[in-house]
C-alpha cells in the first residue's frame, strides 16, 4: 500500500466513525422507504431435478421404513413435503412464512450428503426442519438449532454499514484482553454442541473470522466433529492459496459467503474501507482456480449475499459481475439495525420500535463471543443482552437459562420493548 493509499484509508476510517450515527439514520430511512427486504437468490450450480429429488424421497422412505429414528415424525413431514416440491422455489430462505419451504441450495446440501453418507443426508433434513418450521415458529427446542461463533473480533476493514465503524465497538474492542476465540474455549464449545446434537455452526460475529490463525484448524475440527452445517463469511481480503486448499480439503458442502456489494471498484471501495476490489477480484478468481484444477469434485460452495442500503449500489450489475465467479449469488435490503440504528433509541427515551413484534432470534440461535460471553443476536453488537457466559456455564444451561428464558417470555407476551436495545430493534 502507498502512502497516498494508506492516508486516504486512514481518513475513510475515522470519518465513517465519526458519521456512524448519521449515516444509521440515513440507512434506516432508505430501509424504510424501500417497503420492507427483498431477497432474490440464484443458485447457479445445481443438482436439484425431479430424478435427484426423487432419490431423496426413496432414502426418506427407505430410512422410515427400516429404521426407529428420533426425527421419524420430522422426516414423515419432509418426505411429504418433497414429493409435492415446487421446483421453481427461488427463496432461499422460507423464514418469512410459516410454511415449510426448503430451497434448492439447502437441497443441494442435502443431495450432496446423499451421495456422501445418506445418514447424514437425513439429519440434515430434519435439522432444517426444525429450524425453519418449529424453532422459526417460536417452539422451543432442547438446544439451539444454529451456533453462531466469533472467532475474532476485530476486522481488518472498516465497512460503512458495520458494527466496525461505530466507535463504541471499537472502544470495546481496544478494552477487551482477549481479542481471538481461544482454542479451548473453542473445542470446548463445539464438543458440548455436538452433544446437544447442534448441526450448525455460523463463523459470524462482529470480526473477520478468518484473522484466526487456527481458522481453518477451526472448520476442520467442526466437520471431523459432525457438524453438518458450517458457514462463514469473508472479506475476501485475507484470502492466500494455502486457506484456500485448507478450506476445500473439507469434504463436507461448507458455505463460504464472500461480503461484497458493488461490482465496481469505486462504489465498492467507498464502503468497504480499507479493501481493494483488485484484490478481492484475485483472490476470488485464485480460490476458483485451485477448485477447478485441483479439488473438481469439491463439495465446497461459494456465495455472494449483496446487501444493499443505498441507490448507488446497481444490484444487476453487481449480479451479472459476480455470478460469473461464484456458485450463489443474493441481494437483499439492510434491515433498519444495519449500522448499529438499534442503539439509537434512548435506553429510557421513546420505546416504539416494532412492539408487537416478537423477534426470532432467542429461539433461533446463540452467539458465543471470541471472549465465551454468549448473546442471543448480533444486532445487540455490544452484548447489553447478554445472557450468560461459556466458561462459567454450560452451553445447556445458558440455553435453558433464566435470562434468556425471560426474554423470551418478554418477546411472547408483548413486552419485547422493556428490553434495551429490543425497544430500537424490529427484530428477526
Ligand atoms: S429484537 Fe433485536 S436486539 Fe432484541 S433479540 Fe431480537 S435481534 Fe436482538
Amino acid at each position: 500500500m502507498t502512502e497516498e493509499n494508506r492516508d486516504t484509508t486512514k481518513e475513510r476510517r475515522e470519518s465513517a466513525l465519526s458519521e456512524h450515527d448519521q449515516r444509521a439514520q440515513k440507512i434506516a430511512e432508505w430501509v424504510r422507504g424501500q417497503g420492507g427486504i427483498h431477497i432474490h437468490v440464484n443458485r447457479y450450480v445445481t443438482i436439484v431435478n425431479e430424478k435427484t429429488v426423487n432419490e431423496l424421497v426413496c432414502k426418506i422412505q427407505e430410512e422410515l421404513e427400516t429404521n426407529c429414528n428420533a426425527d421419524s415424525a420430522i422426516l414423515l413431514n419432509v418426505m411429504s413435503y418433497l414429493r409435492k416440491y415446487d421446483f421453481t422455489t427461488t427463496d432461499e430462505a422460507g423464514y418469512d412464512t410459516p410454511d415449510f419451504i426448503l430451497a434448492k441450495s439447502e437441497l443441494d446440501v442435502a443431495l450432496q450428503y446423499l451421495k456422501l453418507n445418506p445418514k447424514k443426508a437425513m439429519k440434515y433434513l430434519a435439522y432444517r426442519y426444525k429450524l425453519k418450521k418449529l424453532a422459526n415458529n417460536f417452539s422451543l427446542l432442547d438446544f439451539t438449532p444454529v451456533l453462531h461463533l466469533e472467532s475474532a473480533l476485530s476486522c481488518n476493514l472498516m465497512c460503512a454499514m458495520c458494527y466496525q465503524s461505530d466507535s463504541a465497538l471499537q472502544n470495546a474492542i481496544k478494552a477487551s484482553s482477549v481479542k481471538l476465540m481461544k482454542w479451548d474455549l473453542f473445542t470446548k464449545v463445539i464438543d458440548e454442541a455436538v452433544a446437544l446434537n447442534c448441526c450448525a455452526v455460523v463463523f459470524a460475529g462482529r470480526g473477520e473470522p478468518t484473522l484466526n490463525p487456527r481458522f481453518s484448524e477451526m472448520l476442520k475440527y467442526c466437520h471431523e466433529k459432525g457438524i453438518l452445517d458450517i458457514k462463514f463469511n469473508t472479506n475476501a481480503m485475507t484470502l492466500t492459496e494455502k486457506m484456500a486448499r485448507e478450506w476445500l480439503s473439507i469434504k463436507a458442502p461448507l458455505t463460504i459467503v464472500f461480503s461484497v456489494d458493488a461490482a465496481d471498484k469505486d462504489t465498492f471501495e467507498k464502503i468497504r474501507i480499507g479493501a481493494s476490489f483488485d484484490k478481492v477480484v484475485n483472490n476470488i478468481k485464485m480460490f476458483n482456480r485451485i477448485r477447478n484444477e485441483e479439488f473438481p469434485d469439491s463439495p465446497v460452495r461459494t456465495r455472494i449475499q449483496m446487501v444493499m442500503f443505498n441507490n448507488e449500489q446497481d444490484p444487476e450489475k453487481a449480479k451479472n459481475f459476480w455470478a460469473l465467479l461464484v456458485d450463489e449469488f443474493s441481494v437483499r435490503n439492510a434491515n433498519c439495525e444495519q449500522a448499529g440504528n438499534v442503539y439509537q433509541n434512548d435506553p429510557n427515551g421513546p420505546k416504539n420500535v416494532c412492539p408487537d413484534k416478537v423477534c426470532r432470534a432467542p429461539f433461533t440461535r446463540l452467539y458465543v463471543w471470541s471472549d465465551g460471553n454468549v448473546n442471543p443476536c448480533e444486532s445487540d453488537y455490544l452484548s447489553h443482552l447478554q445472557v450468560g457466559n461459556v466458561y462459567k456455564e454450560s452451553l445447556h444451561d445458558i440455553w435453558n437459562g433464566p435470562k434468556i428464558m425471560k426474554l423470551r417470555i418478554a418477546h411472547m407476551s408483548g413486552k419485547k420493548n422493556n428490553y434495551y436495545p429490543c425497544n430500537g430493534c424490529s427484530g428477526h
